[in-house]
């Protein structure tokens, strides 16, 4: 039996929506297979901004470090968009992320089967590059997470008529990230992309030397380059040709947002953001910050539309990577396929040529219901 300490950032919009239903799938989980989880209720972002004037407390930061890891919905929102930029929901994200030192973030993309009519892609597409002739995918887009354009000096002018944002990478910070990369490829096809613009950005031209010299540690993984613009294009020519994405801050954001569409909604991308390899190369549990890669939707929030596979299937990255609980990880991912082969489908996941005699279209919580069912039953 374990007992283990779990920070929560319910946040704003459909944050709290989605982040409840995925409590109760952890709640299930450990009375399942008999562990505790302990939860600490923590506020980030517009909630914080309310109620303290700022976006990250240093309570929460604190808080947050003496757990095993942190659960979050997702932050921001238009009513506090036209704050100042350190003012902002989004800043409470960087605090957290570098404040705990997370600065892998991984981001599966693949596709289950039962949402093959949920991608946009023609099966010649998805065929295409793939090693095994499906019409299938399944990548991990590892971004930088803690360094680039996000954390680099930014400012304006005196007269405010041009701003500025520096991308600033060290060579450590890039050997860090590469190495989680390459540890998370050996368990997967042996393929390893980075990603960048050598040809114009000299941080990116660093990025190349650092992982010239890494590669050759990892000679059974094959390495490969591709510059930003043509990895955006080749995600949608032939996205079953990618095993491991490595790539900078920016570039993760950005790309792991197109991959989800793949996928069938950005309602089903999860994420772990680990302060180190740890189980990702067979070793110890480290702390994690788990989300859905969506943010807050406004637009569709307090409707139960919402989809909540994405914050469901972060409890399973937390459990495996924060806890190191392969099997209960595996669980929570059957129990989510499961729904969906009883045709259970979130709007955002229903067939794009409208939905199927098998499908049925259900709200937030009907989806995260029947994900607990399935739980509970097996
Ligand atoms: P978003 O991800 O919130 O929404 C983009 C689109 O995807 C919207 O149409 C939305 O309805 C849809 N969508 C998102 N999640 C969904 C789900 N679970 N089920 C069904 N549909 C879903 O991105 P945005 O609109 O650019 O940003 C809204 C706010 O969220 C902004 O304030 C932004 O800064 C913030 N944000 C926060 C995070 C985070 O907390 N990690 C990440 C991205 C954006």
């Amino acid at each position: 039996m374990g007992n283990y300490s779990i920070a929560l950032v319910p946040g704003d919009g459909i944050g709290p929506e989605v982040l409840s239903l995925a409590v109760d799938v952890l709640d299930a989980v450990g009375d399942k297979y008999d562990h505790v989880f302990n939860y600490v209720e923590l506020i980030a972002g517009g909630k914080a901004i309310d109620s303290t004037g700022e976006p990250l407390p240093a309570e929460t930061l604190e808080a947050a470090k003496q757990c095993d890891a942190l659960l979050l919905g997702a932050v921001g929102g238009p009513k506090w968009d036209t704050l100042p930029g350190h003012l902002r929901p989004e800043r409470a994200l960087l605090g957290l992320r570098s404040g705990l030192g997370v600065y892998a973030n991984l981001r599966p993309a693949s596709l289950f089967p039962q949402l093959r009519l949920a991608c946009p892609l023609k099966d010649e597409v998805l065929i295409a590059g793939n090693s095994e002739g499906k019409p299938d995918f399944d990548l991990l887009i590892v971004r930088e997470l803690t360094g680039g354009l996000y954390f680099g000096e930014r400012g304006r002018s005196a007269d405010g008529n041009s701003a500025f944002d520096t991308e600033t990478y060290s060579k450590a910070e890039i050997e860090r990230v590469l190495r989680v990369g390459y540890s998370a490829a050996k368990l997967r096809r042996k393929k390893l992309c980075v990603v960048d613009k050598a040809n114009v950005l000299e941080s990116s031209r660093l990025w190349r030397e650092v992982s010239g010299e890494i590669a050759k540690e990892y000679s059974d993984i094959e390495t490969s380059y591709l510059y930003v613009d043509n990895c955006a294009m080749q995600l949608i020519r032939a996205p079953g040709q990618f095993d491991v994405i490595v790539t900078s801050n920016l570039f993760g954001d950005i790309l792991s947002d197109e991959a989800s569409v793949l996928t069938g909604s950005i309602g089903m991308l999860a994420s772990a953001s680990l302060a180190g390899s740890g189980c990702v190369s067979g070793k110890e549990p480290v702390m994690g910050i788990y989300e859905p890669i969506h943010g807050s939707a406004p637009d569709i929030a307090g409707k139960d539309i919402a989809n909540p596979l994405a914050a469901i299937l972060s409890t399973a990255m937390l459990l495996r990577y924060s806890i190191g609980l392969e099997k209960e990880a595996a669980a929570v991912e059957t129990a989510v396929s499961a729904v969906l082969d009883q045709g259970l489908r979130t709007g955002d996941i229903a067939s794009r040529n409208g939905a199927s005699d098998k499908e049925k279209i259900v709200g937030t919580i009907e989806m995260g219901k029947a994900v607990l069912k399935v739980l509970e039953e097996k």
